[in-house]
């Protein structure tokens, strides 16, 4: 069975990671979502939350599941026997450090895993979760670039703050 991985912190998933997520699941007979838990982050969504979130965006996808994962990406791959990354690349600015992490990552897998790289669709080309944050911080209207549940839960944040 061909398992793929897509790694990412998804704080919150926008259109352009539900995207990849479609495309990659066609490629693998599984794919895994992986939600780090990276402590030295400053998330706005709790893991709970975007765990929540992603599960429901996926619930209706049969061959996609979610997990999340503390420490190095290697050690939840090699302990699964998983071969493949996903990553998307958007602008020219995403090329260096995901060169960077792939190759660190097939370094540290000893040539065990290697990185697909899914190039963005145009309409996601400048679409990131920081850029959502900052919009919808500020009172914008980010309804085309996030899934509705995304939305609402931004506006749920903002209005406690
Ligand atoms: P990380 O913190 O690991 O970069 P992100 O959640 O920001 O996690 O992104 C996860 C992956 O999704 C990365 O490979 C990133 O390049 C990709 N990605 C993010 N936004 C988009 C987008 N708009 N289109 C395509 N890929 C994207």
């Amino acid at each position: 069975m061909k398992i793929g991985v897509y790694p990412g912190s998804f704080d919150p998933i926008t259109k352009g990671h539900l995207d990849i997520i479609i495309r990659s699941s066609k490629l693998f007979d599984h794919l895994i979502v992986l939600i780090s838990s990276n402590p030295s982050k400053n998330m706005l969504f709790s893991l709970e939350e975007r765990l929540f979130i992603a599960k429901e965006l996926t619930k209706e996808m049969p061959n996609v599941s979610v997990e999340c994962h503390s420490g190095l990406l290697i050690d939840f791959l090699m302990d699964k026997d998983i071969h493949y990354l996903v990553r998307g690349l958007r602008a020219v600015s995403d090329f260096e450090y995901e060169f960077e992490m792939a190759l660190a990552n097939r370094w540290l897998s000893s040539k065990g895993v290697d990185t697909i790289f899914l190039m963005t669709d145009e309409k996601y080309f400048y679409l990131s979760s920081s850029l959502i944050k900052q919009i919808a911080s500020l009172g914008g209207d980010v309804s085309e670039m996030v899934p509705d549940i995304v939305n609402k839960k931004l506006k749920e944040k903002w209005k406690k703050k």
